[in-house]
């Protein structure tokens, strides 16, 4: 489950069949506000390359898994929040994951460090 026509919705946000506004894009990913925020700042991080759940990526996808962690740097930057913020990815539905098409999400703008998960 690895294709670049599976459909989901940030399927069409990429194709900008969804008009959204992108918050950082480069050749291999883009990056965008949650539509319901579960914290002052809340962006996801997502690949053009519609990989289904985290587990789907092979390793032909090693150099893009880089490039994403690297994304998430710069968008956090960006974002102003680059000193403090958790890195989630949900894989699968008793997980939490819900849109399957792979996602980064940058949660910021809290104090979390007494909150372990
Ligand atoms: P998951 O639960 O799969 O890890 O995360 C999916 C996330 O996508 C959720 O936090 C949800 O709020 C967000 N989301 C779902 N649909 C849209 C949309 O159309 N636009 C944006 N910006 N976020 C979305």
């Amino acid at each position: 489950m690895s294709d670049t026509t599976t459909d989901t919705i940030f399927g069409k946000i990429i194709r900008g069949e969804i008009p959204s506004e992108f918050i950082y894009e480069d050749e291999h990913c883009i990056a965008i506000h949650d539509v319901n925020p579960q914290a002052a700042v809340h962006a996801l991080v997502i690949p053009k390359k519609a990989i289904a759940r985290l587990v789907d990526a092979s390793a032909d996808d090693q150099v893009l898994l880089g490039h994403l962690m690297l994304a998430v740097g710069k968008v956090a930057e960006q974002l102003g929040v680059a000193d403090a913020f958790r890195l989630v990815v949900n894989n699968g539905a008793d997980a939490g994951q819900t849109v399957f098409h792979l996602h980064l999400h940058i949660i910021a703008g809290q104090v979390f460090s007494e909150q372990k998960l």
